[in-house]
């Protein structure tokens, strides 16, 4: 039989695998601990933190479904991070990570190098000059986010893991945007990919969770021995409800992206939308490449509001069927003002120079009705074009 496909992966993993009592879908192993068949006979699983067999199952189709060779689960996305980290870097290393990536990444590597764990450079990865001047100081470690959040720039992936290797870094992809249904970073060349998995991979918004995946075996030996030593793994009940999720991964991010592309169809027309956000446009710098690398465009856009900051106000406060709130990639329509929300810890300096300005909104569209979700739109920019007159 040829490798399974994508969808196969997903809903398969796991199904069929319980011999005692013959569950079709694995049960939840909620045990902490597992005896020892005899003196000294470590079992496949003896303690939750190091392992257990949700969190095995989840890890497995994880990184069946990103090409990759080994999985570490852990308790958040940023947890993900922090293990990735920990794992590979010392006080004398050097990450080079993205000046728009996401609000808490920004904070974790900037508060843990202020400590004096490693060191980092928040760079524009798409401005070459920049880029080399950083790769010039020989970094360990490069984080790309691509789509970025929330502007979704877009790297050439394949390109700077060429350059990366030419100086010996290690790259980590945060494929948390897209999930593997529209970018494989592995195939890319990139070592490592990272995913909130809070976002579309569970996409319910009901479980914190994330996982590094890896390239080679032992980087997957060398991080799980890492997150069993600082804690850093997920839980049995956390990894059931995510592999539920991922059941439906590709139906989801099939209808995700559907939707976006109508309300992005919409939005071009309505007179109070500045620049627009998203991969698919001609127009966005980042389009050629994505075209290239990604599968898919992703259902993640943001825009430029056009008018004045009351009118925004209250064209976000209108909305019935986009909730004001952080994180992304569930079920349910979101709408996020990055600046006063996921990007507030970051200060004035950095949201100016990452390009994130006061009148950007950021939209996760959902899976519901694409024609109702435009509706809800049209009615809260009329509300909010009445403010003016
Ligand atoms: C949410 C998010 C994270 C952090 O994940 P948590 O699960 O919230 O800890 C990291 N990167 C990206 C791109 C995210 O959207």
């Amino acid at each position: 039989m040829s490798a399974r496909k994508p969808a196969t992966i997903a809903v398969r993993t796991g199904i069929e695998s319980d011999s005692q009592h013959h569950a079709v879908v694995p049960p939840i192993y909620l045990s902490t601990n597992y005896g020892f068949p005899a003196f000294g006979d470590v079992p496949q699983y003896d303690y939750t933190r190091s392992g257990n067999p949700n969190r095995g199952l989840l890890e497995t189709a994880l990184y069946e479904l990103e090409s990759g060779k080994g999985a570490v689960v852990t308790n958040c996305g940023t947890s993900a991070l922090n293990l990735w980290v920990s794992a590979f870097l010392s006080p004398d290393d050097l990450i080079v990570a993205p000046h728009d990536c996401y609000g808490g990444t920004y904070r974790l590597f900037n508060t843990r190098a202020q400590k004096g764990d490693f060191k980092v450079l928040f760079v524009d990865q798409s401005d070459q000059q920049a880029l080399d001047a950083a790769l010039a100081q020989k970094p360990k470690l490069i984080l790309i986010e691509t789509p970025s959040n929330p502007l979704v720039r877009v790297i050439d992936i394949a390109k700077l893991c060429n350059q990366a290797k030419q100086v010996g870094a290690l790259v980590a992809v945060d494929n948390t945007f897209l999930t593997p249904v529209f970018q494989k970073p592995l195939d890319l060349g990139a070592d490592f990919v990272i995913h909130s998995t809070t976002k579309f991979i569970n996409g319910h918004s009901d479980v914190i969770g994330g996982v590094v995946i890896t390239k080679s075996e032992q980087h997957a030996e060398d991080l799980a021995w890492w997150g069993n030593c600082i804690g850093a793994t997920g839980t049995p009940f956390d990894s059931y409800m995510t592999l539920r999720g991922i059941r439906t991964l590709q139906a989801r991010m099939r209808v995700h992206e559907e939707s976006a592309n109508t309300i992005l169809q919409y939005l071009q027309s309505q007179p109070l939308v500045g620049q627009l956000y998203h991969p698919s446009l001609p127009e966005h710098p980042g389009h050629e490449i994505a075209k290239k690398q990604q599968s898919g465009f992703g259902s993640m856009l943001s825009f430029e509001f056009g008018g004045s900051y009351e009118q925004l106000k209250h064209f976000v406060g209108e909305l019935k069927l986009f909730s004001l709130a952080e994180s992304l990639g569930g079920v349910e329509s979101l709408i996020c003002h990055p600046a006063s929300m996921t990007h507030r810890a970051m200060g004035e300096e950095a949201l100016e120079e990452a390009g994130v300005s006061h009148q950007l909104l950021r939209l996760s569209v959902g899976l519901e009705d694409a024609q109702d979700l435009i509706e809800d739109l049209n009615q809260a920019f009329d509300k909010a074009n009445g403010l003016a007159k």
